[in-house]
């Protein structure tokens, strides 16, 4: 692997601005923020006239790299179907036109009032993002609790990391992704890495896996797929779709019989530890290579490789994605824990976030069960403080509401909401079963959606609300290792365009409604401070001027001279004893086997020139240029079988819908499973496919697996 393969240089993707608005007055020279897309949060220098992106060297995350996605960034600023002005339709049926932005936020306004009178606050949802500032996901969360006092609230953050953040907080009390600054993956003997392909996700993290390389370390990847990142290990274990639980309790067994438990550290540092041992002891390595397939050899080399000095087991999408994603995570938690990892230096159990500020955006209000600060809303302690803090009486405060996928589920049904207020968020191409859930939004009686496209889900909307993008806009972002970073303004918002806390104030002065709603990021951040003062994820000793000073802080920082936590757990852990906890789980499969209708199992991912539902990237020339179309990927053994050859378009279909998408074979993934990129809306659509099997604590939906059949698409290309 090169330089280039990892970012480095930008080849022909230079970032310039190729759309045709106006850019405005010349903005000052370059601002240092970071990446719009994805939690690495590479640091950026965005400036000039056209704008360009270049990448900063004083960021460790990224140290001088950028992907593909970060280079072209600034060309979002300038797509030719930008939103400068809000739209509305006068009436059901008729097309979205251009109006002020009094009339459309009068008439949300009217709308929510007139529902809310007639059915009760539950009849608005809110649905946000995990791209969100941490300022706006705390004020989003604020105005539906306060100002819309609705419960139905939730966010796409729930599709992406929850099962891991439900593992964390049930083994260690507390849900921070990665437990070391990433620098130190440089320093690791062994890295276990499941479920993820930071090659295409996140490329500038390889660099810290060539550091460690060239340090004499090792890697361990486990994914279907032989992907590019499965392609740097040392040691690739390739198991079947739904399997990854058995496989971590496999390992756990071998650990036991092989006399690799750090028998002190259990008895110090966890509780637990005997209910584990007798639910692994089922799990032997032949029984284990039978549900698995991954060869009792190979488990033998990968438990001799955990057992060095520093070692850290990472999880991503590829485990959490399940309906048993919290139990799986947990039984790799367990694994690290009889290791005695967690807590010792340079080593630990961690969870890469996916989403830009997937770590902040839900500790700070957005989840249908939190208050800001990681609190618990069904806490009576947790209600008054915060109740406190936002300056009205507890009492009304509503209680949890309904999962992400359950509140798309349940819209425009007689118990569901009536409309929904969208930020940031793209469900009709990135729920599961999305035909179900386009179904469901159609139904709704009034739906808002702030964004700065048409997206496939603001088609659809009664009003759209033009609003800033990331580098129009300041705030605070926390990474994937849970360092907080400032979002900084380099450019002005367009003509016509408003911000996130600039809309949400113009509601809540419609709506009658308490408290501050305070348009400026630095004052919404101070509230936020307050708000999380003594929660689980505690931000009151961050401040701006720390962050700049220090180029981000680490939460938990509880006060202003307190230095931080880029280690947590070195002393204890965050639960009531301070011990962590094991927790026994047992293998169960996937939700949806493979039969003789759906012999096949598809699972989903991303590519590396294009992020999340592609609202963003689809629109950037040179991403589409480098990624045009959706495909399925399937091996060539398989294909022969089918009767399906290279570039062929084929059938995929599922028990909830079909999708039609070119054929690309390839020798890198297991003879029974499929592969399909989700980025895409229309017939190509991958979610059309998903099973939203839930999990039954995180609430996440199994998109890693499901059940499919392939055929070659004789029709052509159309969707069912
Ligand atoms: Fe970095 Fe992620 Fe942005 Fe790529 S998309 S430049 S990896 S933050």
């Amino acid at each position: 692997m090169t330089a280039s393969d990892i970012g480095d240089a930008p080849g022909d993707l230079t970032g310039t601005v190729t759309g045709t608005l106006d850019p405005g007055p010349d903005p000052p020279s370059a601002t240092p923020t970071h990446c719009p897309y994805c939690a690495l949060q590479c640091g950026m220098n965005v400036g000039g006239r056209p704008v360009t992106v270049t990448p900063r060297s004083d960021v460790p995350a990224n140290a001088g790299g950028l992907c593909q996605k970060g280079w072209t960034a600034a060309e979002m600023l300038t797509v030719p179907d930008r939103l400068t002005t809000p739209l509305m339709r006068a009436h059901l049926g008729a097309p979205l036109e251009p109006c002020s932005w009094d009339e459309a936020l009068d008439r949300i306004a009217a709308e929510v009032g007139r529902l809310q009178e007639m059915y009760g606050p539950d009849a608005v949802g809110v649905f946000g993002g995990g791209g969100l500032t941490n300022e706006k996901a705390y004020q989003l969360g604020k105005f539906a609790r306060i100002a819309l006092r609705t419960s139905q609230i939730d966010y796409n953050g729930r599709f992406c990391m929850s099962s891991a953040a439900a593992a964390l907080n049930r083994a260690f009390g507390m849900d921070r992704g990665l437990p070391v600054p990433i620098t130190d993956l440089a320093q690791a003997d062994t890295i276990l890495l499941v479920g993820g392909n930071v090659a295409e996700t996140m490329p500038p993290f390889m660099r810290h896996l060539i550091d460690q390389k060239a340090a004499g370390g090792s890697l361990i990847v486990v994914d279907p797929r032989r992907t590019s990142t499965a392609r740097q290990a040392d040691l690739h274990l390739q198991p079947t779709p739904g399997t990854d639980l058995a496989l971590a309790n496999g390992l756990l067994h071998l650990a036991l019989v092989e006399g690799y438990v750090d028998e002190g550290y259990v008895a110090e540092r966890t509780s637990g530890f005997d209910t584990v041992h007798t639910v692994i002891n089922a799990y032997w390595p032949d029984r284990v290579e039978r549900i698995t397939g991954v060869p009792v050899p190979h488990m033998r080399e990968a438990v001799r490789m955990l057992t060095r000095d520093r070692v850290l087991i990472l999880t991503a999408r590829g485990a959490e994605q399940h309906a048993a994603g919290t139990d799986t995570v947990t039984a790799f938690i367990n694994l690290a824990l009889a290791l005695g990892l967690p807590g010792r230096e340079g080593s630990g159990y961690g969870c890469l976030t996916g989403q830009g500020n997937g770590q902040g955006g839900r500790e700070h209000g957005q989840k249908a069960d939190q208050l800001p600060g990681y609190r618990k809303i069904d806490d009576p302690a947790a209600r008054a403080h915060v109740a406190a803090v936002w300056g009205v009486d507890p009492q009304i405060l509503p209680g949890p509401g309904r999962s992400a996928y359950e509140l798309l589920a349940a819209l425009g049904t007689d118990t569901g909401p009536r409309a929904l207020l969208l930020f940031g968020s793209n469900p009709v191409v990135s729920a599961p079963r999305a035909r179900s859930v386009e179904e469901r939004i159609n139904a709704l009686d009034f739906l808002v959606v702030a964004d700065f496209v048409l997206s496939e889900t603001a088609t659809r909307a009664d009003v759209v609300l033009p609003s800033a993008q990331w580098a129009e806009e300041s705030g605070t972002m926390t990474n994937l290792e849970g360092r907080v970073l400032r979002r900084r303004q380099a450019v002005p918002p367009p003509d016509g365009v408003r911000t996130d806390l600039e809309i949400l104030s113009e509601l809540a002065g419609r709506l009658s409604a308490p408290g501050r709603w305070s348009t400026d990021p630095a004052e919404v951040f101070e509230e936020l401070r307050a708000a999380s003062a003594g929660g689980v994820a505690d931000y009151s000793g961050i401040t701006y001027e720390r962050i700049e000073a220090e180029g981000g802080v680490f939460w938990p920082c509880p006060a202003e001279d307190h230095p931080g936590t880029p280690r947590p757990f070195l002393d204890r852990f965050a639960t009531p004893d301070g011990r962590a906890r094991f927790t026994p789980v047992e293998h169960r499969g996937a939700a949806e086997e493979v039969d003789a209708d759906y012999p096949v199992y598809l699972t989903t991912g991303r590519v590396l020139a294009h992020y999340q539902s592609g609202a963003q990237t689809r629109r950037i020339d040179p991403l589409v240029a480098a990624s045009p179309d959706p495909f399925v990927e399937l091996h060539p053994d398989l294909a022969d079988r089918l009767g399906i050859t290279e570039g062929m378009d084929v059938l995929v279909t599922s028990r909830r819908g079909a999708a039609v998408v070119r054929a690309r074979l390839t020798d890198t993934i297991r003879h029974d499973t499929v592969f399909m990129p989700f980025h895409w809306a229309g017939s190509g659509r991958a979610n059309s496919l998903t099973n939203p099997a839930l999990d039954p604590v995180s609430r996440m939906p199994e998109f890693k697996v499901c059940a499919v059949r392939l055929e070659p698409a004789l029709d052509g290309v159309s969707e069912r």
